[in-house]
């Protein structure tokens, strides 16, 4: 039986399908290295997106990065204002970046990971995920073509 070493589940809907690659980022190693260590219960899926799923991703995405992006720039300004109004600068400063780290862990509760987008040269083929037609090579002059309007 030719059965792929790792089963690759979409993160969205749940199901064993294939789909476009999640990024493993220390994100996503470090809920590994948590599922392995101490709650062990790790999958070791290939975590994916499948193509139903993927409008529904690309919002989910769009709104963690927006999210994200808006909390560390609180962050900043709680950091800036800190800065400002305390008389101690060190203080001020470690609290801002204190702050700022929390915010931005509280940003990645509802983490949403990117995804590893293929490199459309040097890709190193598997089986079923060119779909691109082989065509061969053929002379094609512009001006070949039948209907030419001016
Ligand atoms: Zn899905």
């Amino acid at each position: 039986m030719p059965k792929p070493s790792r089963e690759s589940r979409c993160i969205i809907c749940g199901l064993p399908k294939d789909g476009l690659e999640v990024k493993e980022d220390y994100v996503i190693n470090f809920i590994r290295l948590f599922k392995r260590n101490v709650t062990k219960n790790e999958k070791g899926y290939r975590l994916v997106v499948c193509k139903d799923c993927y409008p529904k991703y690309a919002k989910q995405r769009k709104r963690f990065d927006t999210r994200r992006a808006t909390y560390i720039a609180l962050g900043v300004i709680f950091t800036a204002l800190f800065l400002v109004v305390s008389p101690n600068k060190l203080a001020a400063l470690a609290y801002g970046v204190l702050i700022t780290l929390f915010l931005y862990l509280l940003s990645l509760v509802n983490y949403v990971p990117a995804l590893n987008i293929p490199q459309i040269q040097g890709q190193h083929g598997s089986n079923e995920a060119s779909a691109s037609p082989s065509k061969p090579p053929t002379r094609e002059s512009p001006s070949a073509h039948g209907k030419q309007n001016a």
